[in-house]
C-alpha cells in the first residue's frame, strides 16, 4: 500500500517553499499549505491544555465507586459529565434515556458436594495498600444476562469452551448434556458470550468461566499488588449477551429503545442467553479442577495451577444457584458538541463508555478521564475563537459492557442523520493499560492516523510514530519468535490495524451506519480486566503512574478529531483502502486454496471452488478435488479499478491542495462524495443470517475476532457456493459503485 496522495504534495512543496523551514509544520493530509499552517498552530495550542494532574483528578472521580450500567452511581456520573461539559463550553449538552433490557445480580452460590465439600467464595478479597478493594459496594461473582436457576450436576472441564473442545470431549465419551461445564477464559481467546452460546447448544445446564493463572495470573508475572497480573481471587465479570447476532437492547433489534418504543418478547430475542453462567477466580476453580476425575486432559488443555487437569464427567458434583434481576431499566447516554464554525452539519463523532464492571480503572475510566481532558481543551479553544470548521460530537455511552447497548441505541436512533452528516467515529475504550500504542482504522483513514502520530510525543521525548513502530516491530518479533525485526523494517502501512472486529462501541457506527471508524488505545501487561482490582491503585502503580499516557491520549484523540474537523478536503485514501480489500480477498483465497480461484482461467477449472491465480490452478487441476468453484477474478478486477480511481483522485486532490485555493462549492461536492464511499459498503439486507450487520468488508466472528468480507467468508467456509457467489456479486457491485463515485469526483476536480 502506498500513500499516493502524499508523495506529489511533498514534491510540490520542495519547489514552492523552503522545505527545511516548513515541511514538518505545513504538510498535513487534506490541508492546503495555508490551512496546514493554521492547523499546526491550533493543534499546538490544543496539546498544551491537558495536564497529568487534571487527568488524575478526573480519573479519581470516575474510579471512586463501582459504577456498573444502570446503577445509581453510574447515572450520577452521567450528570457529572453533563455539568462538566457545560462548564467546559460544550454546546447542546443533553442526556438521552433508553429503556433497555438490563441485567443485575441478586445472589449466587456454588458448592461442591462430591467427592469433597467446598463452598466457593465468589468474591474478591481486599488487598493491603489498596483501600478501594475494601469497598462494600463491590459486587460478587456474576455474568451479565445469565438466567436465574438452580441445578445439581456433575462438572466437566471443557477447556476454552469452543465447539472443537466439545468434539474432543465426545471422542473421550463425555457428554455434557445436563451437566455443568467449567471453561477457562482464554487459550485461545474467545468472547465469553460465544462460550455461553456453545454450552447452551451442547445442552449443558450451566457454564462456569474461570481465569487460569496461565492466562492472566502468576504464570505471567508478579500479581497485584506487586505487579500488573491478576491475583488469586480476581474474578473477570462480563456480559454473555449474544451481541454477535445483534448488539444493543435484545428487545429492540435494529431500532432505538426510546421510551415507548415497540419491544419483542424476551423469548424471541436472539441475543438473550438461555443458560446459567457464573465467573470464578482460580481460587474457587482449583478445588473443582483438583477433584474432577475422568480421563487426563490433553497437553494443551493443561493450565497453570501446578497439577494435572482432568476432563471430569461423574466424580465432581456441584450445586449451583443463581438469582438474577434482569428486566427493563433506563440507561443514559450523555451527548455534547462543539458546533462547527463553517460546516456545522458535518460531524466528527467521538465516544467512550462510562459504565464499568466495578471501578473500571482501565476499562473504561482511563478513557473517560482522557475524554474529559480532551473536551476541556476543545471547549477552551472554542472560547478563544478557535472553533473547529466542522462539528465535533462527543458521547459518553452507557451499558457498553452489556451488549454495546448505549452506543447501539443512540446510533439506531440517529442512523438517518448520521448517514447524512457523519464523517467518522473515533472510539476510545481502554485508554491506557500500559505504554504500547495500538491504533485501529478503516484503511482509508490509516495513512492520516499514522501521519497524526508523527506530531505527538511519548514521555521519553520521541515521537508517538517512532514508539508505535517499535511496538509493532517488537510484537512482530514476538509473534515470529525471533528478534530479526527492527523498527526500521516496519512499513507505515503495517502500523494501523485495519482488521476491525467487534467488542466495543464502534460497532454500530461501522457495521450498521457505514461510518469510517478509528480506535485508539495504549496497552500493557494487564491481568485484572473486569475485576475489582482494575482500579485507581492499579493505574497509579502499573497502568500509567504519572498519567502521561492519559494526557497523550487526550492530545492524540483531540488532534485526530481536529484534523478531520478542519481539513479542506477529507484525508481519505481510497487507494490504500483498495489495496487493503485486495489483501482481504487474497487471504480468503489462501485460506481456501482448494476452493477459491482468482485468475481468468477459472472457467476451465471447474474442479475448484474459489479462484485466484494461474499457478495455483495447476496444482488444483492435479488434485482433482471435485468441489464446485467460486471465481473471484472479477472481484479482483473491480478492486484494481477502484485502486486506480483512488490513485487518480489522490493525485488530483493533492495537486488541488498544493495549489492552495479550493472553491468552497467544489470542496463541498468532493467532501460529500467522499463521505458516501463508506456508506456504499453497506448491504441493506445485512450479512446472511445476521441482518443487523450491514457492512460487507468488516464483520466479527461470534468470538468477537475480526472477520473480513464477513458474508463472503462465512459462505465459503460453509461451502455454500450459491450464497458465496451472491456475496461476491454484492462486493463487486459495491466496488464498481465506489469506482464510479471516485471517477466522477476526479472529473469534478479536473474540470
Ligand atoms: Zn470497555
Amino acid at each position: 500500500m502506498r500513500r499516493a496522495r502524499f508523495a506529489p504534495l511533498a514534491l510540490l512543496f520542495l519547489i514552492q517553499v523552503n522545505p527545511a523551514a516548513s515541511q514538518a509544520q505545513t504538510e498535513i493530509l487534506g490541508f492546503t499549505p495555508a490551512s496546514a499552517k493554521h492547523e499546526s498552530l491550533v493543534e499546538s495550542r490544543f496539546k498544551a491544555i491537558p495536564t497529568p494532574t487534571a487527568e488524575r483528578r478526573q480519573h479519581r472521580i470516575f474510579t471512586a465507586q463501582p459504577h456498573v450500567a444502570g446503577s445509581k452511581r453510574n447515572n450520577e456520573l452521567a450528570e457529572y459529565i453533563r455539568n462538566q461539559w457545560r462548564m467546559q463550553g460544550l454546546e447542546d449538552v443533553v442526556i438521552r434515556r433508553y429503556d433497555v433490557y438490563g441485567t443485575n445480580p441478586k445472589s449466587a452460590s456454588l458448592e461442591m458436594i462430591a467427592p469433597t465439600h467446598y463452598t466457593a467464595l465468589l468474591r474478591e478479597l481486599p488487598i493491603d495498600g489498596d483501600p478501594d478493594t475494601k469497598n462494600h459496594a463491590i459486587s460478587g461473582a456474576w455474568l451479565g444476562m445469565s438466567i436465574s436457576g438452580e441445578v445439581t450436576a456433575p462438572v466437566v472441564y471443557a477447556h476454552s469452551g469452543n465447539p472443537e473442545d466439545y468434539d474432543l470431549l465426545r471422542k473421550n465419551g463425555i457428554d455434557v448434556k445436563g451437566k455443568i461445564v467449567l471453561v477457562r477464559y482464554s487459550n485461545p481467546y474467545s468472547y465469553r458470550g460465544f462460550k455461553a452460546l456453545t454450552a447452551q447448544r451442547e445442552g449443558a445446564a450451566a457454564i462456569l468461566i474461570y481465569s487460569d493463572p496461565a492466562e492472566d495470573g502468576f504464570r505471567k508475572g508478579k500479581v497485584d499488588p506487586d505487579g500488573p497480573w491478576g491475583p488469586e481471587y480476581h474474578i473477570q465479570r462480563g456480559s454473555i449477551t449474544y451481541d454477535f447476532m445483534v448488539p444493543g437492547d435484545p428487545l429492540t433489534p435494529g431500532w432505538a429503545s426510546v421510551p415507548g418504543a415497540k419491544r419483542i418478547p424476551i423469548s424471541q430475542a436472539v441475543s438473550a442467553p438461555k443458560i446459567m453462567a457464573l465467573p470464578l477466580s482460580w481460587h474457587d476453580a482449583r478445588p473443582l479442577l483438583q477433584n474432577m476425575g475422568g480421563p487426563k486432559a490433553p497437553a494443551d488443555w493443561q493450565g497453570g495451577l501446578g497439577f494435572e487437569y482432568h476432563l471430569g464427567g461423574e466424580r465432581a458434583k456441584v450445586h449451583l444457584k443463581i438469582e438474577m434481576n434482569n428486566g427493563t431499566q433506563p440507561y443514559y447516554v450523555v451527548e455534547g458538541r462543539i458546533r462547527g464554525s463553517q460546516l456545522p452539519d458535518e460531524w466528527i463523532v467521538l465516544g467512550n463508555h462510562r459504565d464499568a464492571w466495578v471501578f473500571g480503572g482501565v476499562d473504561p475510566s482511563s478513557g473517560t478521564a482522557s475524554m474529559m481532558e480532551m473536551t476541556r481543551a476543545l471547549g477552551a479553544l472554542a472560547r478563544r475563537g478557535m472553533r473547529p470548521r466542522r462539528t465535533i460530537v462527543v458521547c459518553s455511552w452507557d451499558g457498553e459492557e452489556v451488549g454495546l447497548t448505549g452506543s447501539t441505541e443512540w446510533g439506531e436512533q440517529f442512523a438517518d442523520e448520521l448517514r447524512k452528516k457523519a464523517v467518522a467515529y473515533i472510539n476510545v475504550d481502554e485508554a491506557t493499560s500500559g505504554p504500547n500504542f495500538h491504533g485501529q482504522a478503516v484503511a482509508s483513514l490509516a495513512p492520516m492516523l499514522v501521519e497524526t502520530t508523527r506530531s505527538l510525543k511519548v514521555p521519553s521525548g520521541k515521537s508517538l510514530y517512532e514508539a508505535w513502530k517499535e511496538t509493532v516491530s517488537r510484537e512482530k518479533a514476538e509473534g515470529a519468535q525471533s528478534s530479526q525485526f527492527s523498527s526500521s523494517g516496519v512499513l507505515d502501512d503495517s502500523l494501523a490495524d485495519t482488521r476491525i472486529g467487534s467488542g466495543s462501541d464502534h460497532t454500530v457506527f461501522l457495521n450498521f451506519i457505514g461510518m469510517p471508524v478509528l480506535g485508539l488505545g495504549f496497552e500493557g501487561d494487564y491481568g485484572v480486566y473486569h475485576s475489582a482490582y482494575d482500579d485507581f491503585f492499579w493505574i497509579n502503580h502499573f497502568g500509567d503512574p504519572g498519567y502521561h499516557y492519559h494526557t497523550l491520549m487526550s492530545q492524540l484523540w483531540g488532534v485526530t478529531a481536529l484534523r478531520l474537523a478542519n481539513a479542506d478536503l477529507f484525508p481519505f485514501d481510497f487507494a490504500t483502502y483498495a489495496a487493503n480489500i485486495r489483501q482481504f480477498v487474497n487471504a480468503l483465497a489462501k485460506a481456501n486454496e482448494n476452493s477459491v480461484i482468482l485468475s481468468g482461467e477459472s472457467s476451465k477449472d471447474s474442479n475448484n471452488a474459489v479462484i485466484l491465480s494461474g499457478a495455483r490452478s495447476d496444482e488444483r487441476a492435479q488434485s482433482k478435488d471435485p468441489v464446485p468453484s467460486l471465481d473471484l477474478t472479477q472481484v479482483i478486477e473491480a478492486i484494481d479499478n477502484f485502486e486506480a480511481a483512488g490513485k487518480n483522485l489522490n493525485a488530483s486532490l493533492s495537486e488541488k491542495l498544493a495549489a492552495g485555493k479550493i472553491d468552497p462549492k467544489l470542496a463541498d461536492q468532493l467532501n460529500r462524495g467522499m463521505m458516501q464511499v463508506e456508506r456504499n459498503w453497506l448491504n441493506p439486507d445485512g450479512i446472511p443470517g445476521r441482518p443487523w450487520f450491514k457492512h460487507i468488508l468488516y464483520g466479527a466472528r461470534y468470538t468477537y475476532a475480526h472477520l473480513e468480507l464477513p458474508g463472503l467468508t462465512e459462505a465459503v467456509e460453509k461451502k455454500d457456493w450459491a450464497t458465496a457467489k451472491q456475496q461476491a456479486e454484492i462486493l463487486q457491485s459495491a466496488l464498481e459503485k465506489n469506482t464510479k463515485l471516485l471517477t466522477d469526483l476526479d472529473l469534478l476536480v479536473s474540470k
